[in-house]
Order: structure tokens, then sequence, then C-alpha cells
């Protein structure tokens, strides 16, 4: 080493210390009255562009309002060259070391924010007076307009979770900045602020060095870069980024529509990074340096997820001096709600909530404020899965149809669903919703079976349609309700209502109302563990019982899995699976499409054709192209990301922190119910129900901006049935500020 620094630069050192690079190995070479970074460099193709980088960089010494690195010439007036050196061809260059403190060595605080901003902004007025067609031209992994490049190593992310939240902030990307694209201001930025990067003295950052990264980009992205990097070390990052913007912004004024989008570049610029360090651990493990920022990048990815993009666009708009934006009013679509919805359509919470998007388990109001969403079952894999959108939005592009003409999502999907079944059940009819499912199924088992008395269970819920409210107790039976009709036949909720009745009872109850219709009922129809009722699981072997007496007497058994399916319950993906069951039809929806309307009736070859005597069935959109290629993609997803497992592991983990309330609160009666499919029944002090408090609980969390329900036959169980991407510090947030709750009324 000591030889071409002397030969090229005629430089004697005294010492040579090797020090960290990215995509060169550097040294740090002090002389008797001098210190320079010696650059070396395998890759042969960055000759045009360390060039290019040389000429910025005597471009910016010639200011003097930061320090950055200075070129230093060979000895024959160059400023990098291509040598072999031990049989090897290499690039080399020197450049002056610049002293000082990196960012990353101390503490965070406003100073050295708010000169950073102004730093970045000074460096970028300057490099706007400034042309280079070969930075124009660079193409680089690390410049965000060119975020296309990195997508492909978003496989190499370990974590399912943390791969959607890049594929989701990629896919976001697309939709809330590519439109703007053209209005962005464009520049050569340095591209990399990042905390190793930036020098500090007295309290102020004073340099930046390593223009490697330098690109022509949108100006926004050398701010988005630095909120990164200035942030991710810290917990609050939007109190660092707004630091960071008005300081910059005293300089260069941000313009509307680059405040607009700031969230999502900032977001991008974690995606990017994330794939970068993934890619780089993947070919080279041993790079640490590579690697260093990985962890505290998806730390803050996985945070700025929980931030809505309207908070975060209100806190850049207040640190410019725009006004905040005013929210859609919620008072005028309530009032217009009235003018032209039946009052039999309800509206949760006493405050009722506006929402304005969602991601995974959360969901973002119009006022920014983020919830976490503990309470909805249909975006089973997540509130707007990247993957579902792609999928629903190409085949939309592509043809949407009927099933009266052949296409191939029909079959791919339906086969691989009826997988998912015991072999019996091998047919499939597709419809738009449970209740239609539920509807179809009554009307197929009534066909099929001639015989016109239904078996409900009390409390249940399986439709809104006329016969979805004939078969449900929990509509019928309301106090407005239509009441019990003539050919309903209902059996108590068994190990419910203050346990008044045994299952032998219940059993016993069942045997004789089935004595006295003898060969009448057509069929039992009931969830295994019942939602509407709040939760209630069945006991073992319930089914198993019930299910051979209908069919001895010529009826079928219908599981209804609207609510449990497609893994939520834990242990099996079929909820009735836990009751080692096989119904003769089992109707599906909600998860089915992750909020797409779809439904299903899946039945047996034997039912399925003798329906088939009858009237053509036919469903305008059941079973269009769209509604396959999302369901399949559900599917995928579940298997992809184990979700099954997830529901599993994280709702044994909620069962027992739900659990844990109970030891110190008289309010908490029975905690229930499979994987993430939970009801906990609120109680007075002498364990009767109790819906006021039930209710004060739900919009106590509804305030601290956590959703859950509220149902059962008295209205006074709390349900959570959340995504399943929902994770421990989910389960965490929702325990702490519910024994919060709880507490205050002890
Ligand atoms: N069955 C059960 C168990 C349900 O919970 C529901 C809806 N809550 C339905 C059927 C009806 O489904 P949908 O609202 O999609 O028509």
């Amino acid at each position: 080493m000591n030889d071409l620094l002397e030969s090229h630069f005629g430089i004697i050192p005294l010492k040579v210390e090797k020090l960290n690079g990215y995509d060169s190995i550097n040294y740090l070479v002090k002389t008797n009255d001098n210190k320079y970074l010696f650059k070396t460099y395998n890759t042969l193709e960055l000759l045009p562009f360390l060039k290019a980088e040389t000429e910025a960089l005597k471009f910016l010494d010639n200011n003097k309002i930061f320090n950055s690195p200075m070129p230093i010439e060979f000895l024959d007036g160059e400023y990098v060259k291509k040598i072999t050196y031990k049989g090897q061809e290499i690039l080399i260059r020197l450049l002056s070391y610049i002293e000082g403190v990196f960012i990353g060595e101390i503490k965070s605080s406003t100073e050295i924010t708010n000169s950073l901003g102004i730093l970045l902004a000074k460096l970028n007025l300057k490099l706007q007076s400034w042309d280079n067609s070969v930075i124009k031209s660079k193409e680089s992994v690390w410049n965000l307009n060119s975020f296309t490049m990195c997508k492909e190593s978003i496989y190499l992310i370990e974590k399912y979770s943390d791969r959607n939240l890049v594929h989701y902030f990629f896919q976001q990307y697309e939709f809330e900045v590519i439109p703007h694209e053209q209005k962005l201001r464009k520049s050569i930025i340095h591209n990399d602020a990042n905390e190793w990067n930036l020098l500090v003295e007295n309290n102020l950052v004073t340099g930046i060095i390593d223009f490697g990264d330098i690109s022509y980009s949108d100006l926004i992205n050398e701010l988005a870069i630095a909120i990164v990097y200035n942030s991710y070390k810290e917990s609050d990052y939007l109190f660092w980024a707004e630091k960071l913007v008005a300081s910059y912004n005293s300089i260069i004024p941000l313009e509307e529509i680059e405040i607009k989008i700031l969230y999502y570049k900032v977001a991008l610029r974690l995606c990017v990074s994330a794939c970068n360090s993934a890619k780089a651990k993947n070919t080279n493990p041993e790079n640490k340096y590579a690697i260093h920022s990985e962890s505290k990048i998806l730390k803050m990815l996985r945070e700025w997820i929980k931030i809505s993009p309207f908070r975060a666009e209100n806190f850049f708009r207040k640190a410019c001096g725009y006004k905040k934006l005013i929210p859609t009013e919620k008072a005028s679509l309530i009032s217009r709600r009235k003018e032209i919805f039946s009052t039999s359509i309800s509206l949760s919470y006493k405050t009722p909530i506006l929402f304005k998007k969602a991601a995974f388990q959360y969901m973002y109001d119009e006022q920014g404020n983020t919830f976490l969403d503990a309470y909805n079952n249909i975006p089973h894999v997540g509130h707007c899965h990247p993957k579902t959108i792609k999928v629903g939005q190409d085949q939309m592009s592509k043809l949407n149809t009927n099933t009266r003409y052949l296409y191939d999502s029909l079959y791919d999907y339906s086969e691989k669903l009826l997988a998912k079944f015991p072999k019996s059940l091998n047919k499939i009819f597709l419809v738009n919703s449970g209740s239609e499912a539920s509807d179809l199924a009554i009307r197929i088992a009534k066909w099929y079976t001639k015989k016109n008395k239904l078996m409900v269970v009390e409390q249940g819920y399986h439709g809104h349609t006329q016969i979805g409210i004939e078969i449900s107790d929990y509509k019928f039976n309301n106090s407005k309700g239509i009441g019990q009709q003539e050919h309903i036949l209902k059996i108590p909720l068994p190990d419910y209502k203050n346990k008044i009745k045994s299952v032998d009872q219940i059993i016993h109850g069942f045997d004789n109302q089935l004595n006295n219709n003898r060969n009448n009922v057509a069929l039992f129809i009931s969830e295994t563990i019942l939602g509407c009722a709040g939760q209630v699981p069945l006991p073992k072997n319930f089914l198993k019982n019930v299910y051979s007496k209908i069919r001895d007497q010529g009826g079928v058994c219908i599981a209804d899995e609207v609510q449990t399916g497609f893994g939520r319950s834990g242990n099996h993906f079929w909820a009735f699976e836990d009751q080692d069951v096989v119904p003769d039809m089992v109707i599906i929806g909600k998860p089915m499409a992750n909020g797409h309307p779809m439904g299903a009736v899946i039945t047996s070859k034997k039912i399925s054709d003798s329906f088939g005597e009858g009237v053509e069935f036919f469903s305008s959109f059941g079973g269009n192209p769209v509604s396959c290629e999302i369901a399949n993609t559900v599917l995928e997803i579940i298997e992809e990301e184990d979700l099954q497992s997830e529901a599993k592991e994280i709702g044994e983990y909620y069962m027992k922190k739900l659990k844990s309330l109970k030891k110190d609160s008289y309010f908490i009666g029975e905690v229930r119910g499979k994987g993430l499919f939970l009801g906990v029944e609120i109680i007075t002090k002498s364990g009767n129900p109790n819906p006021i408090l039930a209710q004060k609980i739900k919009n106590g969390l509804r305030d601290k901006f956590i959703l859950v329900g509220t149902d059962g036959e008295f209205n006074n169980v709390i349900k959570t049935k959340p995504p399943l991407c929902f994770n421990k510090q989910n389960v965490d947030q929702v325990i702490f500020e519910f024994s919060k709750i709880l507490k205050k009324i002890n």
C-alpha cells in the first residue's frame, strides 16, 4: 500500500489503517502533517462514475459553507486511475480526510438535526446549479427513482411480515407517488445522508462525506433519506422528521406536492434499504458493513406503518408553515347517512369512525389516527394485502365474466379450495356472500332431503336473506324479530348462559324434538364456535352426537364456517375439524377473498347431483374470474405465510393474556374461543351479563384507537377476531389498554 501512495501521490505514510467500506476498500493514511482517505475498488466499471464524483467534489470544494472531501491529484494530474496491483486490476484514488465525529456516534439533538437540515439544503442548492451527464445516466439500486430495481430482492427478506411491508409500500408508492412524479423537482443529490456520512463539530453538522451514491433524482429524496437515518435510532420518528423538514424548508421551501408524498418517500427508502441489505446478506454474508443498518431499518419500517400517512403529512405541513389539511366533516356524512339510509343499518361507536385507508392490522382515520384492528376478520390476511390488490387489479384489466364460459381461474381456485376439505366434500357452488351461501345451502338441503323442518342452535346467525333470518335465532328471537317459525326447531346453546343446562340435558332435549318431528328434519346448521352468540365454542363431541342423529332420520348437517374458516381457529383449517366430524355441506364467505365479496357452498357429489336434477343454478357474479383470482391468492398467502400456525400461536398468547386480566377484575367472566377468534364475557360483580360495561370497554378501547366488537345474547361479550397478521405486540397493546380501563372501574 505504502509503495502505491508514494509512487502515485508522492506521499510517505507514517501509518495506514483499514476502514469499513460498502463497495470499496478504504484506508486511513496518516503522514507527518496530514490525513487522507485512500480508496481502492475491484469493480472497474465504476471508473466513469468515480470521475464524475471527482468533478462533483471539486465543484463543492469551492464552497466553504460545509466540509466535503477534496480529491487529491496523482503526480501526473489525474484523480482516479486504473492500475495493476499484485496482479489484479483495481481503481485507486485519494481524498482529503475530514475530521469530526459521526452523527452515528452521538446522541440525537434538535441542534444537530437543525444543522443537518440546513447543511443538506445548502448542499442541494449548490448541486442544483451543477450538471453532469454521467451521473444523470447512472442507474443505481440506491436511487429511489429506480426502486423497481430492488423489487426482486423482496423475496430475500427473512420474515414474511417484513416482506409484506416492503411489498405494500412499493405498491402504495405506485398509487400515491408515481402519478405525481412529473411534478417533483429533480436534481443531482448526495443520495446517502446516513449517520456515518455526516460529521459533527461543536454540536453542529459541518461535514458530509461519501459521494459514492450521488444520483440524479427527485430533490425531495435527499430529505427523505436523511429523515430515515436521523430518526431510526430513536423511537419518536415523526418528531425528528418534523425538525429536519423544518430546517431544510428554511433554506429550500418545500412544495405542497413534495410534502404530500414525503411519507411514502421515507417508506420507500426504508424498503429499498431493507431489500439491498437482504441482497447483500444473500450474496456475501460476511460483509457485515453492508447490513449494519438492517435491524434499525426494519424496526422503523414496522413502526412507520403504524403512522398514518395523513398524520405524517400534517406534521410535515406544519413544519413548513402550511395549514393543516381539513379532514372530511364527519357530522355531514352522518346527516347524509340519515337522509338516505334506513335506521336498520347501524353505525359502530358513540363517536363513529371515518376511515380513509388501511394496511394489514392498522386502519387510518380522517384525523390521522391509526387504529389497531382487533376486530375485523374479513381482511383475513391483512387489510390491502399487496398481493390481493395486485391480482384483483390485473384480472380486472383482463377479463371479468361468469361461469357460463370457461376460464382457468374458476377451476384453479375451486380445486385448490376443495383440496382443503375432506375428500367426500368435492363439489362447490360459488356465490357472493355468506348469506347467499346459507340461503343456497338450505335450498339444496331441502331439495335433497324432501323434508322441511330446519334445526338450528340458539343465538346462531347465518345470514340476512329471508331464509337466513328464519334460521337465525340471533335475529328472529330478537325483541324486534319475526319470532320462531313453525318449521324451525331450535336447541339451546350448550355450556353457556349460567350453565343452567348440562350438555346431556341439551342432547336430551334435542332427542325429544327430533323424535317429535321424526323423518321431517331436513337439516341441522351450526357454527362450531358461535360468533354472534359471543364466540361460544360447542362442547367436545357435540357435533358428532348431533350429526349422527340428524342423518339417522334422513337429514343433512351443515357447518357454517363463514367466520371461523380459513385457519382462523388455529388447530385446523376449518373449525368443524376440531369436532372430528365431516359435514354434508359447508358454507363459507367473509375472509374468502379478503374483503372482496365472495361465498360458497361445498357439498358431496351425491347432494350436488341431486340438486342438479332441479332447475338451473346461476349466480351472475358467483365465481367470476376477479373473485377467483383474489380468493386463490388468499389461499396462497395463508399457506406461504403459515397464517394458520400464526393464528394458533398468537391466539394462544392472546387467550393467556386475556385470562390474566380476569385475575385482577371481577368483571371478566368466561374467556373463550380458539385461535384468533376470541370472546371475553363482561359480567357484574354478582356474575350477571354486564352489557353497559361491555359497551364502555368497547368505546374505551376505541378512544385508545383499538377496534373490538360486542355481541352475544346480552351484548356483553367483547369479541376480538383480528386479521391473521396480528402479532404479539398488538396483543400486548390491547391487553395494556383493556387492563387500564378495567383498573379504572374495579
Ligand atoms: N354466517 C355467519 C356465521 C355469519 O357470521 C355471517 C355474517 N356475519 C353470515 C353467515 C352471513 O354472511 P354475509 O354477511 O357475508 O352475508
